[in-house]
């Protein structure tokens, strides 16, 4: 590397450390850093199936039974949600694809038609299972956005990353869900955010399917590809991550609970509520707060164990096991 190169490289690292240090200290001052709003964000994980393996998921290691969440139950918490003056329901899953849901429409109609102040339903998915809806019926369900994980370089680098060979199979559906959604007004929105494939930036902007796709959207793709991270996390441990992934660096947090603990809980498909949504794959950690079928959400929202992992955290430095080498920490 010549001396201008390093000096380059050193002077984005220096801009970047310092651009965290100042958003580390603005943020634990920022007005209700530690304070929860009356009612939460809810996510719905409405099924953890889902058929992928990606080298970077916790997915092919997980214990917990495979299942879409009962309708019943799903029907209590979106009720509960709504009595507690809420306005932000989506079915964000921790692991699974929405897509693989036997009610996915039915949820989204109820939710959307029943309370009509949930107005971004929406989801992340690999659009791997598109072609398994009546196309009207899944444009008039309510569901008002999507944010497609996939790669564009090829069904091989697609099978390295996705662990399945269903790049064909994606592929129809995108050019369906692009042409559909022109036809009906980009009734729903959508992002697609290309997965950090073992490749170099010049093979996937070179991919004849990556330039058609890009042709064909709005969103600026080669951007996309460009800012690709490829730090992750590894689940406490439970991924092995290939090689050219790296592990996102582990920001100190003691006496600072998580941000993610003052905004929203999940609903997981076998009834669990977690106060976060992001790693409790088996929700078995601290963080499960108990279950929709025997707890109201407004009394897990409001109740001791949540306000003991906040304070505890907060006062006594006391984080919670899954929580201290979590790469998505929210400072
Ligand atoms: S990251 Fe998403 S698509 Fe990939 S295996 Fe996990 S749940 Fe499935
Ligand atoms: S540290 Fe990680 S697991 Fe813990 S609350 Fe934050 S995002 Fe969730």
């Amino acid at each position: 590397m010549s001396v201008r190169a390093a000096l380059e490289t050193k002077i984005v690292w220096m801009t970047k450390a310092l651009r965290f240090c100042r958003a580390y200290l603005q943020n634990y001052f920022a007005p209700n850093r530690f304070r929860a709003p009356a009612a939460p964000r809810l996510s719905i994980e409405s099924t953890n199936i889902c058929n992928a393996k990606c080298v970077f998921c916790a997915n092919p290691v997980m214990q917990r039974k495979k299942q879409p969440l009962s309708m019943e139950l799903f029907k209590k918490a979106v009720d509960e949600l709504a009595a507690m003056g809420s306005t932000s329901l989506d079915f964000n899953v921790t692991i699974g694809d929405p897509l693989l849901d036997p009610y996915l429409l039915e949820r989204a109609r109820y939710a959307s038609r029943t309370y009509p102040q949930f107005s971004s339903l929406g989801f992340v998915t690999t659009l791997q299972w598109l072609h398994r809806f009546p196309i009207d019926e899944f444009w008039d369900s309510g569901i008002k956005w999507m944010s497609i994980s996939t790669a564009l370089s090829g069904r091989e680098k697609y099978a390295e990353f996705f662990g399945v060979d269903k790049y064909d199979q994606m592929m129809r559906n995108l050019l369906t869900l692009i042409e559909e959604n022109r036809r009906r007004e980009k009734k729903i929105i959508y992002v697609i955010h290309i997965k950090p494939t073992n490749e170099p930036v010049e093979a996937v902007l070179d991919h004849p399917d990556f330039q058609r796709i890009n042709g064909m959207v709005e969103q600026d793709l080669v951007a996309e590809v460009k800012t690709r991270g490829l730090y992750v996390d590894d689940w406490q441990g439970a991924v092995n991550l290939p090689p050219y992934l790296k592990k996102r660096p582990l920001v100190p947090r003691a006496f600072r609970p998580c941000g993610q603990l003052f905004g929203g809980m999940i609903v997981y498909s076998n009834g669990n509520v977690g106060a976060c949504n992001c790693r409790d794959f088996e929700t078995t950690s601290e963080l499960t707060l108990g279950n929709v079928k025997d707890n109201s959400l407004v009394e897990l929202w409001s109740g001791d164990k949540l306000a003991r992992l906040r304070s505890d955290w907060r006062r006594k430095n006391k984080v919670p096991e899954i929580c201290k080498t979590c790469r998505h920490y929210n400072y």
